[in-house]
């Protein structure tokens, strides 16, 4: 008998509650995808079996949270609720003044009209599909500043969400730093597979920021899944807390825009924060012409005491090794079976290559479209595509080429268990097994915006 040295990952929390799945059968799968135009967003949810399209808004709430949800105070301004939310997010992150929104675009939307004047350049480690399109309505451009190492599936670099300080500094030498009101930080890069940032580089960014008066806004969707790689990575922070870690992170930030969709465990929410004054003031003057009043922000009060709550409860050790340690279970189950993914194993999700999954195949053909559309058809396990249809087209209409063509296994928070694990890895190896005879796709519908959530596709004969 072998014997164990040490406890593995487990939940630290059972089940109260459950809901129950329907099973479908191929041809029911079949039937459905191509009603779908091969786009797994256009899929009912009641057809799918396991759902990985997102960790957005699909966390399971605790049974404190949905007890706060009954204490929610449904005042139209000053709710209780708020004053509970306003005062985890300076507790636990550290920011000043906030601002509530209905989801982390909301706050993206009105970040960008406060600090953006057209012609501005905006660095960021990475794009994100939501941020960077605001970014260009306000009249913005976006420049990728982040390490090579974070466009090479391959490269098993520790910190793939760094910042390349050398692009940053061409940038500010390029353009002048009056031209860049901030530098958006994402923790956790979510376009490069869950990918940490180290506190060492976000230290370097702060120093070299500051010396040009250059803000850093922090994309903190996922910081508490960043704060858990600096801990079991970073020299120095294997004895701090997750608290701690976290705290410090948004030390080296002068505001940020949150999705709690994510790491925050709520359905829905957001919330812009900020540490000076007047750019607050502004926003807390914009946020009533597109969200709400400054105290609700399109939230409902039982939604903002959700969040406070789910706040807490996302800065926990056990918590986040549970989450994450979940998503390396999956992570190594793939790679035994030999199906090329994205290392090292990210915070939110398993990201298989589709360009080595699926060689035959060239980018016009949507590579990582056809392959999520091919794991629903074997499983009804719902995935996403992360690239050349998310990527979009450029303001002058030519489409993006993005390095990274990927499908996106995105675990929900605190919802599967690990034999869903395991059914996922096996359809994944079951389409890897017979990738040869499988064609690419067409685009027949093409939405203007964020054409991922609506395209519609052909199978190509
Ligand atoms: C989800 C997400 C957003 C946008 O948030 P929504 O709540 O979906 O509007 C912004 N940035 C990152 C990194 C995200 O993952």
């Amino acid at each position: 008998m072998k014997q164990p040295i040490k406890h593995s990952w487990a939940e630290p929390y059972k089940m109260k509650m459950v809901e129950l799945l329907k099973m479908t059968s191929r041809p029911q799968r079949l039937k459905a995808i191509k009603e779908a135009g091969y786009n797994t967003f256009l899929l009912k949810s009641e057809d799918v079996y396991i759902d990985l399209l997102t960790d957005s808004g699909t966390s399971a709430m605790s049974d404190r949270q949905w007890a706060g949800m009954m204490m929610g105070d449904e005042a139209y301004a000053g709710s209780r609720n708020f004053f509970r939310l306003e005062k985890a997010i300076q507790k636990f992150y550290g920011y000043k003044y906030i601002i509530p929104t209905h989801q982390g675009r909301g706050a993206e939307n009105i970040l960008s009209k406060v600090l953006i004047k057209k012609g501005d350049i905006v660095p960021g480690n990475m794009y994100f599909t939501t941020t960077r399109l605001h970014q260009e309505l306000a009249g913005g451009t976006f420049a990728d500043v982040i390490i090579d190492e974070a466009h090479d599936p391959e490269s098993e670099h520790p910190f793939k969400g760094n910042v390349d300080l050398q692009k940053l500094e061409a940038l500010v030498k390029k353009h002048g730093a009056k031209r860049i009101p901030y530098v958006c930080i994402a923790t956790n890069v979510n376009m490069a597979g869950g990918q940490p940032i180290s506190i060492k580089n976000l230290k370097e960014v702060r120093a070299y920021t500051k010396k040009h008066g250059i803000k850093i806004i922090h994309d903190m969707t996922r910081v508490a899944e960043n704060a858990y790689f600096i801990q079991q990575r970073e020299k120095g922070y294997e004895k701090k807390s997750i608290r701690e870690i976290v705290f410090e992170i948004c030390s080296y930030t002068d505001g940020a825009t949150m999705s709690a969709k994510k790491d925050a465990l709520v359905n829905i929410g957001g919330f812009l924060a900020i540490n000076d004054w007047d750019a607050f003031e502004e926003a807390r003057n914009l946020v009533v012409v597109y969200e709400g009043l400054h105290t609700y922000g399109g939230l409902a009060g039982r939604d903002m005491e959700a969040m406070a709550i789910g706040i807490e409860e996302s800065v926990n050790d056990n918590h986040i090794r549970a989450r994450v340690g979940q998503i390396e279970y999956l992570g190594h189950k793939m790679t035994e079976f030999g199906i090329p993914i994205v290392k090292p194993i990210g915070g939110h999700g398993i990201f298989v290559d589709a360009k080595q999954f699926l060689p035959h195949l060239s980018q016009d053909e949507y590579p990582a479209q056809t392959l999520a559309a091919e794991i629903y058809i074997d499983s009804g396990v719902r995935t996403m595509e992360r690239g050349i249809v998310s990527a979009g087209r450029k303001p002058n209409g030519e489409n993006y080429y993005p390095k990274l063509e990927l499908v996106r296994f995105t675990i929900p928070r605190r919802v599967y268990t690990q034999a869903h694990m395991d059914v996922i890895a096996e359809s994944a190896y079951n389409v890897f097994r017979k990738r040869k005879s499988i064609k690419g796709l067409k685009m027949i519908y093409e939405p203007k915006y964020l054409r991922f959530f609506q395209a519609k596709f052909e199978k190509l004969k």
